[in-house]
This record gives structure tokens, C-alpha cells and sequence, in this order.
């Protein structure tokens, strides 16, 4: 999916669940890390995760784009558009849409399973650590060299 066919359907969704036409920009941005969407109250516009999309498909699209569409219909009409609002939660149960996305497992943590791979200098033994580890203070446990960092590897 690209920008136009995310355009075309958060125009459509706009009409179908809130009757209202959206006159602003609905682009992917492939910045965003542990949210869905965000909706930006200078331009109007909606962004979305893509991430979201490839991971969880068009369900998990359509509420994110839904709950965005909340935001932007409640602001517009100077109606109370934060989630603490009543006016939003109202909304949101109205069309149906997600109080808060999935979670994104790679994005939420994009640490959990890099491995990083150490080196003893002087005797060539391998270490694989799931976290950093502090080379000021961690040596070889064999002959207690130092360690030098090999390379960070992801698992998946
Ligand atoms: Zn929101
Ligand atoms: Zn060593």
C-alpha cells in the first residue's frame, strides 16, 4: 500500500464511520516507533505506522486509522479530541474504534534480541551477551583479557 491508497482510504473510512469528509493528508511515516498513528493538530494531517500494517494487516489499519479519525473530526469541531475527553471515548465507541493499538513487539523493543558478540584479545574465546557489556569492567573469564566487541547481531 502506498500514500495515495492510505489517502483513499481514510477519505473513505471518514465517510463511512463519521459521514464527514477528510480534507487533509494521510501519509505513512516510517519514523514512528511505538504508536500506530498520530494525528498533528497544525496541519491536520494523519500519519500512520506502516509497521503496523505489514505486521498485523488491514483490521489493525482500518482501527488505527478509525481511532486517528477520532482525533481529527472531535478537533475540528472544537469538541474535546484527547483521550481523557469524554467526548473521545464516546466517539471512539461509536465507530468502533481502538482505545490503544497493539503493541508492536519489534518496534516497542527494538533491543530484545540483538546479541552482542565479544572477543577475548588474547585467547580468542567468543562471548555472546544479550545486553552491552561495560568493557571497563568486564574481562576474558578464561585468562582474563581483555574483551573487544565483534558485532551486534540480530536474531531475526
Ligand atoms: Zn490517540
Ligand atoms: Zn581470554
Amino acid at each position: 500500500m502506498n500514500d495515495e491508497q492510505l489517502q483513499a482510504l481514510v477519505e473513505r473510512l471518514s465517510m463511512q464511520f463519521f459521514e464527514k469528509p477528510f480534507k487533509h493528508t494521510a501519509i505513512f511515516n516510517s519514523r514512528l516507533r511505538t504508536t500506530g498513528g498520530r494525528y498533528l493538530l497544525v496541519s491536520h494531517n494523519i500519519q500512520i505506522n506502516r509497521k503496523y500494517y505489514e505486521e498485523f494487516g488491514e483490521n489493525e489499519l482500518i482501527g488505527i486509522i478509525k481511532h486517528e479519525l477520532c482525533h481529527y473530526h472531535l478537533h475540528l469541531e472544537g469538541k474535546g479530541y484527547q483521550h481523557r475527553d469524554k467526548d473521545f471515548r464516546h466517539l471512539l465507541k461509536k465507530v468502533d474504534a481502538p482505545r490503544f493499538c497493539t503493541p508492536l513487539s519489534k518496534v516497542a523493543k527494538p533491543d530484545s534480541k540483538i546479541v552482542y558478540v565479544y572477543a577475548c584479545e588474547r585467547c580468542n574465546t567468543l562471548y555472546r551477551r544479550k545486553k552491552k557489556v561495560n568493557l571497563n569492567k568486564y574481562v576474558c573469564g578464561k585468562c582474563r583479557g581483555e574483551l573487544k566487541l565483534l558485532k551486534k547481531l540480530s536474531d531475526f
